[in-house]
């Protein structure tokens, strides 16, 4: 193998290196394969003065070198990518198992020459310079510049040819990288529309039946004497409980599907709506209610049905997680710009290390094996969903385990 030296008058030589730079810039901007290949294959042939070039790449599955894109004049790329070139007994292959340069002057009577190519595209290869395209240790594949226009490669040819080897190496792993990740990230949202899909389409046909069973529960009750008024009793509380769950569903696929209609709405208001929506709930239970602040002046500019769902949400919470007989405080806490409405009880408490977990999807303090009561996890990333879309704040406090929690929830002020 002979390589000529080069009379490179400076000038020339800082030509190539710009040239070089400016190929290293748009490599280094370019996420899209395609596009990338194709300024690989012309950066080559002008910093080498080729008629042609290929880029090759290894596939490790197969042990092969694949053809992913030339400018052989006639080549068409789908031609081209039916082509494995092996890695035993060819040029490519030899300059991906020992990482290193291969310069063939005289390439007519070269036995290592892959004629296939030629054949399919009909070219005819001359002369080649191919350098492995490789990361650290890490050959990723073969450029391959084909057919020098005038005289011999040159010392220069593959060392200029070996840089841009190096960044193609680089441009072509980031393009590869961005492409597994846009279509992680398409798999991810198909797999969250199946799952959104099938909440709305469960919640829909639930409901129905669960109509038909309140109606009838609710009838038996009432005409029922004794046991049998107990039993039905029963089925209704259940039946009860299955709508909320379904309610809690439905209104998780709202969260960010819908549009907020926003209003000036007094916070009294607001309070007044909530502690309506859980009225029988708390009596259940036989709590007391005390509410702190009832006259406040704040105007807040939301979506009530938004909000109101934040707070009933914690209010729910508040009574469920507090024993029978227990103190349940919701008040309003004027700040400046803003607005605090405080939703307290003395029930079980939060461990301290849960208390910014329990705003995630689904994540309950205890486990849902073992727990006494009945949710998803949704409620609370619900109502914080709800209240960031307003710009506000939620966050929790507790003194820990019964010793009863505190929410809190900061809205700005409505600025009219
Ligand atoms: P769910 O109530 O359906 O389990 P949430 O998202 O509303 O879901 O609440 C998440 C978890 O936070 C609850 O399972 C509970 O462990 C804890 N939690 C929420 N509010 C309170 C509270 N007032 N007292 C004690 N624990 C609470």
């Amino acid at each position: 193998m002979t390589i000529q030296g080069q009379d490179s008058e400076p000038q020339y030589e800082i030509h190539l290196l710009r040239r070089l730079l400016d190929v290293s810039v748009t490599l280094n901007s370019n996420l899209d394969l395609d596009p990338l290949l194709i300024s690989i294959l012309k950066a080559t042939c002008e910093i080498t003065d080729s008629e042609a070039a290929s880029i090759l790449l290894y596939d490790q599955n197969t042990d092969e070198l694949k053809f992913v894109a030339s400018n052989s004049p006639g080549s068409r790329s789908e031609e081209l990518a039916i082509i494995k070139v092996p890695m035993e007994g060819s040029i490519a292959g030899q300059i991906v198992r020992e990482n290193r340069a291969m310069v063939i002057q005289n390439a007519a009577d070269d036995s290592r020459i892959f004629r296939r190519v030629d054949d399919t595209i009909s070219f005819q290869t001359r002369s080649l310079l191919g350098v492995p395209m490789s990361m650290k240790d890490n050959v990723i594949g073969v450029l391959e510049s084909v057919n020098k226009r005038d005289g011999l490669w040159t010392e220069e040819d593959r060392e200029y040819l070996s840089i841009l080897a190096g960044q193609a190496a680089v441009a072509i792993n980031n393009a590869r990288q961005s492409s597994d990740l846009k279509k992680a990230f398409n798999d991810l949202s198909q797999l969250d529309k199946l799952k959104n899909d099938f909440i709305a389409i469960a919640s829909h046909e639930l409901r129905t039946p669960l109509g038909v069973i309140l109606g009838y529960a609710s009838f038996l009750q009432d005409e029922a004497e004794g046991e049998a008024s107990e039993h039905a009793a029963a089925v209704l509380n259940s039946a009860l409980h299955l709508r909320n769950l379904i309610e809690d569903m439905t209104n998780y696929l709202q969260l960010g599907a819908s549009e907020l209609i926003r209003e000036d709405v007094r916070v009294t208001a607001l309070l007044e709506a909530a502690l309506h929506d859980v009225q029988s709930l708390t009596e259940a239970k036989g709590h007391h209610v005390q509410v702190v602040n009832r006259d406040a002046p704040a105007i807040v500019y939301v979506d009530r049905l938004k909000i109101g769902l934040a707070l009933t949400n914690i209010l729910n919470n508040a009574i469920k997680f507090t024993p029978n007989g227990g103190e349940i405080g919701f008040g309003v806490e004027m700040r400046p710009r803003e607005v605090w409405i405080k939703i307290s009880d003395n029930g079980m408490g939060i461990p301290e290390d849960q208390l910014e977990k329990i705003f995630e999807q689904f994540y309950q303090v205890a486990d849902h094996m073992t727990r006494r009561h009945n949710g998803m996890g949704i409620g609370l990333s619900i109502a914080k969903g709800m209240v960031e879309a307003h710009d506000g704040r939620i966050w929790a406090e507790s003194a820990g385990l019964n010793n009863g929690s505190t929410f809190y929830v900061a809205l700005p002020l409505s600025e009219d």
